[in-house]
């Protein structure tokens, strides 16, 4: 499975910087869990293959992009673009982005070919198809309604924590799962700041490095996320201090292969 975390921004030669301001995966460059930097960071050939988009959630590092990715394909999608999120992660997007007021409710909107834009439910806790890949969500713990997953091509299994804070439904299903080869975990506040990841149910290395505890597979890689650009380096010094085996930091841009 080919993961690449897209940049969220560029240096001044078009170079991807190194803090993630925005959260898009995408995974064999088709399937992108979650829509932040989608509109900004794919390759027109990626731009024409991905139409499944996994929302784990709306914030907006999550979600910033995604009406514009839809704008920008409009007149040329000839199959709706497919958001699988939970029925209560539909009904928060519609009601607070695609409302005709932030942007166009795109899920009533056609264009020469049809629909533009189509929602599918996601169960949790059951296995449900998305394009090549079979997929699990499970709720974590954020302040919003938030899915981890589980995502396998039938051949190796990634885990995505999303946004959270200390969970057990994940690391129960993360430690049910086969053939888990990387885990993808957020780890967004320094040490110092844990009463702000505490009201926020975010990770700092020291409640990572605690909650890591609950993961029974051994020499998965484990890749740090959503590190807040403006602590980057104090969270990053944190977490090498955690002297975790294959704990690293995830590049933005980069193209990870398991
Ligand atoms: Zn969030
Ligand atoms: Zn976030």
């Amino acid at each position: 499975m080919r993961i690449q975390l897209l940049p969220s921004t560029f240096d001044a030669n078009g170079c991807a910087t190194q803090e993630q301001r925005l959260t898009c995966f995408l995974i064999d460059d088709c399937v992108a869990v979650d829509a932040g930097s989608i509109a900004i960071a794919l390759t027109n050939e990626q731009r024409s293959k991905v139409r499944d988009i996994i929302v784990t959630h709306p914030h907006m590092d999550h979600i910033a992009s995604l009406p514009i990715f839809i704008d920008d394909l409009y007149p040329t999608l000839n199959e709706p673009m497919r958001i699988h999120a939970t029925p209560e992660v539909i009904r928060l997007l519609e009601r607070d982005v695609f409302n005709w007021n932030v942007y166009p409710r795109f899920s009533e909107l056609t264009n020469d070919y049809g629909p533009v834009m189509e929602y599918v439910p996601i169960p949790l806790g059951e296995p449900f198809p998305v394009a090549h890949l079979t997929v699990t969500a499970v709720p974590v713990n954020h302040i919003v309604p938030t899915v981890g997953l589980i995502v396998s091509d039938g051949e190796k299994s990634v885990a995505f924590s999303s946004d959270t804070a200390e969970t057990e439904e994940f690391w129960s299903l993360l430690n049910q799962a086969q053939h888990v080869h990387a885990l993808l975990i957020e780890a967004s506040f320094p040490n110092r700041m844990a009463q702000l990841a505490e009201v926020s149910r975010h990770f700092t290395p020291a409640s990572l490095g605690e909650e890591l505890r609950k993961l029974n597979h051994n020499g998965l890689d484990i890749m740090a996320v959503h590190i807040k650009p403006a602590y980057r380096e104090e969270v990053i010094e944190q977490l090498n201090a955690l002297q975790i085996p294959n704990l690293k930091v995830m590049e933005p841009g980069k193209t990870y292969d398991w």
